[in-house]
């Protein structure tokens, strides 16, 4: 039975033994029951948030434009066997405009921190709250925001949250582009346009597989299949510290943002020192992200 709560106390008052938070803004995808599912896995409670954090948002249009089903969330986060759905009122999380920030320096500045301003020390914020004001033992995020889970695991180490950052998969859609709530947002031309950011991004991971290791020419080979998309970035990075990198000589990212349409889009892979990938979990079917809506 999964309990709906929307204060900090009452979700502190539902710990016990190890306790697993899973920070969301809904809108649930498999990528989320992905994190959910490892959760249920390997703690006591699971935790699962529900908010969508305005101060994370540079664009008050994305913003205003991010789809919300709470009822379908409710019902896809029971299904996971999680014990708490908390789902906070702004005013839980801000009762007062926030004074205090959190900057994590360095990390939330290139990549997508260089094209969103604000949005790092947004998430960074907000993350920190939900670590203090439900305190668990663990909590999961995506390898698909992979500079966010750098930001976030650095974050959680410098200010001493007794708490175990864990990174999982990026889950893709059976034709390969990663699932993101703001899919429902293409129509059928610019989502086949947008299979060509995860086609780039295997290319660059199979050429990584058979030895190369420039940084230039693994992100040519991904803006050769964007063709004529014009991405805000796409770079090789050091995937603990999210800085761009020239060669292929350590835990890297390869990692891309680009618009298609009104939409804005981001995906990585996860490239190792020795030309191996993490090509992400593939759906063998559908997302229930278009089911019957
Ligand atoms: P969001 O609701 O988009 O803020 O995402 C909540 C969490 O789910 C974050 O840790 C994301 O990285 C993660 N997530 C979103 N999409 C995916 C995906 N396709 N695969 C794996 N994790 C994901």
């Amino acid at each position: 039975m999964t309990r709906q709560m929307s204060t900090f106390a009452e979700a502190r008052a539902a710990r016990s033994g190890v306790v697993g938070l899973v920070p969301t803004m809904g809108f649930l995808h498999e990528g989320h029951t992905a994190l959910m599912n490892r959760a249920r896995a390997e703690c006591d409670v699971v935790v699962v948030s529900i908010f969508v954090n305005p101060l994370q948002f540079d664009e008050a249009a994305d913003l205003v434009a991010y789809p919300r089903d709470l009822e379908r969330d409710l019902a896809l986060v029971s299904a996971t066997g999680a014990d708490v759905a908390f789902v906070p009122a702004p005013d839980e999380v801000y009762p007062v405009p926030p004074a205090t920030r959190v900057l994590v320096d360095d990390i939330g500045d290139g990549l997508e921190g260089a094209h969103r301003p604000g949005h790092f020390a947004g998430v960074a914020t907000v993350v920190a709250k939900l670590l203090a004001g439900i305190q668990p033992d663990r909590a999961y995020f995506g390898q698909k925001d992979a500079q966010q889970l750098a930001l976030v695991t650095r974050m959680a180490l410098d200010l001493s949250f007794p708490v175990e950052i864990v990174p999982c998969s990026t889950v893709r859609e059976p034709d390969g582009l990663a699932l993101s709530s703001r899919n429902v947002r293409l129509d059928a031309g610019d989502r086949s346009v947008a299979l060509r950011l995860s086609r780039g991004l295997l290319a660059a991971a199979d050429a990584a597989a058979d030895g190369e290791r420039s940084g230039e020419r693994l992100e040519n080979i991904v803006r050769q299949k964007l063709a004529d998309l014009e991405p805000d970035y796409v770079r090789l990075a050091d995937r603990m510290t999210a800085e761009p990198i020239d060669r292929l000589d350590r835990p890297s990212v390869l990692a891309l943002a680009c618009r298609i349409g009104d939409v804005r889009l981001i995906d990585n892979v996860f490239l190792e020192p020795d030309g191996s990938a993490d090509r992400g979990l593939w759906l063998d079917s559908t997302s229930i992200l278009y089911g019957d809506r």
